[in-house]
């Protein structure tokens, strides 16, 4: 029987370099496929529909949820997120391997489904520059911003359920170590 894809989950706090993290290992592992999240929240400067999300609106995804077409989703700092479940299955039945950008519930819902799907925590280095990170991004509002470090609190509490916590203080330290983690567990698969 042909190998089925493996689910490699990444989830982190705002502001904790998951999303450059990601795409780092994206360019170094190319055979990964990256699942490209539906969102109802509004494109950031420089976000591209299609590539760093599908921007939808909440009628849309509220239908979506309806005809069962989400792999998981949940509200995440007051805006809906989204994985297509056709796309996991295709990719997986396909042999390929999936990496996800997606909060804890996400994570734990597909766990689930998926049980053999590798959890990986990005942790900040400390809340401090954490908060700093996500006030230099210049991308969210204030608002925006109170609401993440509070949801931050809660997120990083949950890091002990998951299978690899990767500090990031150091990109390329980080990137390296993200990368042997993937390759050890393709190798188990
Ligand atoms: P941002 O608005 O900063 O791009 O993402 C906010 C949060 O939503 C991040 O924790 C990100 O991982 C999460 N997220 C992105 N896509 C999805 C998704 O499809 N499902 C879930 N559950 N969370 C997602």
């Amino acid at each position: 029987m042909n190998r089925k894809g493996h689910l490699f989950i990444a989830s982190a706090p705002s502001g904790a370099g998951k999303t450059t993290l990601c795409n780092a290992i994206l360019k170094e592992l190319p055979d990964l496929e990256y699942s490209i999240s539906y969102t109802t929240r509004s494109p950031r400067k420089g976000e591209r529909e299609g590539v760093d999300y599908h921007f939808i609106s909440e009628d849309v995804f509220r239908k979506k949820i309806e005809s069962n077409d989400w792999a998981e989703w949940a509200e995440v700092h007051g805006n809906f997120y989204g994985t297509s479940a056709e796309f996991l299955k295709k990719t997986l039945n396909g042999g390929k391997d999936v990496l996800l950008d997606i909060d804890i519930q996400g994570a734990k819902k597909l766990r689930a489904g998926y049980p053999d799907a590798t959890l990986i925590f990005i942790m900040p280095p400390s809340f401090e520059i954490l908060e700093k990170r996500l006030a230099q991004r210049g991308t969210d509002s204030a608002e925006s911003i109170a609401r993440r470090l509070i949801d931050a609190k809660r997120e990083i509490k949950e890091a002990t359920s998951y299978d690899v916590i990767i500090p990031n203080g150091d990109l390329s330290v980080a990137i390296a170590e993200l990368k042997e983690v993937i390759e050890k567990i393709r190798t188990t698969q």
